[in-house]
């Protein structure tokens, strides 16, 4: 941790920002490994270029914060119910000047926004993402090792997917087995379970509800959960029973498509390059407009993060970037089908940090 808040000062001092000031969420973690919750109370890090840092926290989160075994140059301040919070952040923020610049947390409360922008009214503003995007992309070998270890702990959950696509089973059913899997192979969260049935698949972000699962139907699993911090994320298709028209020809596309863009990755190579590698391949298949999302997204502390695997994105990719991609075929009223792993850069190219097989699994009626 105290390596990182080193690099972020440089950043700070890189960008001209006098300070950063975050509440609960990812860029603290990422700085302090502090998980804050977030209440209507003020928690804010106060971290300053000049390498002066203050976590200011109500009174009662005080035990909270020092179990959290904050790095050595960290000074806690709290506040009593009564107090006003945003006296102890001009405290921490003392002699930088009338005119500080200041680079605010991205998720930040609005109400908190406001009351920082009440207490100094001559700073100027930026998004704290401007100095913590660059280091957050960049993932250190342990930060890559353990979305390594959320990697391969899908995947177990993943394996254990066919038998429980039993029709007569409604998404629900089989969305509640499949939570209770990530958890039991390691993950101490859930993020999400995507189970869709015949044509819902052809919704990417489909809301895993009531359909039962009947003879003939394709199934996407789209599941992630945290582990260690660092987030899982990986889809697989499956059919139960015969499939449907044109469905293997189309997944047969898809995971040429997505091995594609796998060997498109790399460093020097844009993550547009990556995005039309798939898309190109899907195109030509004839399946391009049924392609309806970007290719991926970057993941760590949190499930979808930069970099975005998306046309236009002119951004090099470099060794350590880790993002997820998954290109994907929805038929409206049919199916969908979508093929997705996470993959990391490295030196020469890239690695998948999902090695589960990718062809389509057949599960018997
Ligand atoms: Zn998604
Ligand atoms: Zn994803
Ligand atoms: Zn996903």
């Amino acid at each position: 941790m105290t390596a990182v808040l080193r690099r972020a000062e440089a950043a700070m001092a890189a960008a001209g920002v006098n300070a950063l000031l975050l509440g609960p969420g990812a860029d603290l973690r990422y700085l302090t490994g502090y998980h804050a919750l977030p209440l209507e109370r003020l928690t804010l890090l106060v971290a300053r270029a000049d390498g002066r840092h203050t976590l200011v926290v109500p009174r009662l989160e005080r035990p909270r914060a020092e179990d959290a075994g904050l790095p050595g140059d960290v000074a806690v301040a709290d506040f009593a119910e009564t107090d006003d919070p945003y006296r102890l952040v001009s405290a921490a923020l003392d002699g930088s000047g009338p005119s500080p610049r200041l680079a605010v947390g991205d998720r930040l409360w609005s109400a908190f926004l406001l009351g920082l922008q009440a207490t100094f009214p001559g700073a100027s503003w930026t998004a704290a993402s401007t100095v913590t995007r660059e280091l957050r992309m960049r993932k250190t070998p342990e930060e890559v090792a353990a979305l390594r270890r959320a990697g391969q702990a899908i995947d177990r959950v993943h394996t254990a997917v066919p038998e429980l696509l039993r029709t007569g089973r409604t998404e629900a059913e089989v969305g509640r087995d499949i939570a209770e899997r990530i958890v039991a192979e390691g993950h101490e969260a859930v993020n999400f379970v995507i189970v869709a049935f015949g044509p819902n698949g052809a919704s990417p972000h489909h809301e895993t509800g009531a359909r039962i699962l009947e003879e003939g139907d394709a199934v996407v699993v789209d599941i992630g959960g945290t582990l260690g911090g660092y987030c899982s994320d990986c889809t697989r298709n499956y059919v139960v029973g015969a499939a449907p028209d044109g469905y293997a020809q189309a997944h047969r596309a898809l995971e040429e498509a997505q091995r594609a863009a796998v060997d498109a990755a790399g460093p020097g190579v844009t993550a547009a390059a990556v995005d039309a590698a798939a898309r190109d391949t899907l195109e030509e298949a004839g399946y391009g407009r049924w392609f309806v999302h970007r290719t991926g997204h970057g993941i760590g502390l949190e499930e979808h993060e930069e970099p975005y695997i998306v046309a236009g994105n002119d951004l090099v990719l470099e060794p350590g970037m880790a993002f997820s991609i998954e290109p994907g075929v929805y038929l409206p009223g049919r199916y969908g089908m979508r093929i997705e792993d996470i993959v990391v850069v490295t030196p020469d190219g890239c690695e998948r940090l999902n090695t589960l097989d990718r062809d389509l699994v057949r599960v018997s009626a």
